[in-house]
């Protein structure tokens, strides 16, 4: 079976972690400090705090910026739930706003027109959903505009980058997970990314329990979403291979476009010229979706649909204060989206099969069709 995601874990990540079970320092210390330390340097930020999970840094992010009940928060509705869950769990009410069929990411025309209908919108809270940037100028300037805090999930999106600067580093702060589907992993792992030094130093203490490193002088009602050493020194040491991987995975996606774009009724992922996509996904559209995916899987090889429902459509939004609608837009992806293995673990032969397949399937409908 081809896998749709399997992180890359060479003997050097194997030995840093080892290292770190060896120096018994194994919850925060030294090498969180330098993963977070590099990897906002990598970004283009100044402070980075390292947490549990992409879902705890947005849970600490929204709430260091101080984000709470009545407030709106602007999100795609085509989005891993994490994204408007952290919203919520600040008693804040998501306002989710359409995306634009090429990118899948916020589209900025309609994020201006819910900010002339919606009060209280407080912050724009956008995706670089698959690796792609959202349209970041546009967005930088709503935000300004509106005096709103422009807050990046790019949880997805590790070295992408929009007119040579990469996600994460264009708004009030970001935040990035480390799970293992994503382009570099600490297992379970996050990180928030910002330039603010207010909001750094709100984030840090509510990640470590209210209070400075090791002191017992809580300042605020905090949390433990700390990443611990031995995640910090499996991203410190996957950090200097990102790029690489990045571009491997830029490679099996060029392959994949390059052999996808003439098959009839299969539509390839865009990258606009201004943007540099880090494809933690390859993601095609197509209408016979399920029936491909069925045949890909008959031919061992393993699709995902990120992702098969708007958000607000699930049955944990049925009881969640929300607000906008509607989203054609994302109603259509959620209906044609099929992400294909990109990841940097594929052998030329796993390219050639999946493209084999791909082909079979669209041949065997033309001549159904016919
Ligand atoms: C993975 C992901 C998250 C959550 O990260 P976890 O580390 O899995 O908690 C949030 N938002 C998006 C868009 C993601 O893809």
């Amino acid at each position: 079976m081809i896998p749709i995601a399997r992180p890359v874990i060479t003997e050097e990540d194997q030995a840093r972690v080892l290292e770190v079970l060896a120096s018994r320092q194994l919850s925060s210390g030294a090498w969180v400090e330098q993963f977070e330390a590099t990897f906002a340097a990598y970004v283009g930020a100044r402070f980075g705090i390292a947490t549990s999970s992409g879902t705890t840094a947005l849970q600490a992010v929204l709430e260091a910026a101080g984000i709470g009940p009545g407030d709106r928060v602007i999100v795609p509705p085509f989005t891993f739930v994490a994204t408007s869950n952290a919203v919520v769990h600040r008693g804040a009410v998501p306002v989710f706003v359409d995306i634009e069929p090429g990118t899948f990411n916020l589209d900025p025309n309609r994020v201006e027109d819910a900010l002339r209908r919606h009060r209280n919108v407080r912050a724009i809270l956008v995706v670089h959903l698959y690796g792609l940037p959202a349209r970041m100028d546009a967005l930088c300037d709503l935000a300004r505009r509106y005096g709103l805090l422009l807050i990046e999930d790019a949880a997805q999106a590790h070295g992408a980058a929009f007119q040579g600067r990469r996600a994460g580093s264009f708004g009030d702060a970001a935040i990035f997970s480390f799970y293992p589907t994503k382009n570099i992993t600490t297992g379970e792992g996050g990180m928030i990314i910002t330039s603010d030094e207010v909001l750094a130093r709100r984030a840090r203490l509510l990640v470590h329990a209210g209070a400075q490193d090791g002191s017992y002088e809580y300042e605020v009602v905090g949390y433990n979403f700390r990443m611990t050493n031995l995640a910090a020194a499996l991203g410190l040491s996957q950090l200097e291979r990102l790029d690489a991987l990045n571009e491997l995975r830029r490679q099996n996606a060029a392959y994949l476009t390059a052999r996808l774009q003439d098959i009839p009724g299969i539509r390839p992922p865009v990258e606009p010229p201004e943007m540099y996509h880090v494809y933690n996904q390859y993601t095609i559209r197509i209408r016979e979706r399920d029936a491909l995916r069925e045949f890909l899987a008959g031919q061992g090889i393993q699709t995902r649909i990120y992702y098969p429902r708007p958000v607000p459509a699930t049955q944990a939004y049925r009881s969640v204060p929300y607000e906008g609608g509607p989203w054609p837009e994302t109603e259509r992806a959620c209906r044609e989206v099929l992400s294909l293995p990109v990841h940097p673990s594929l052998c030329p032969e796993d390219l050639r099969r999946i493209v084999e397949a791909v082909r079979a399937f669209a041949d065997s409908r033309a001549v159904v069709q016919k």
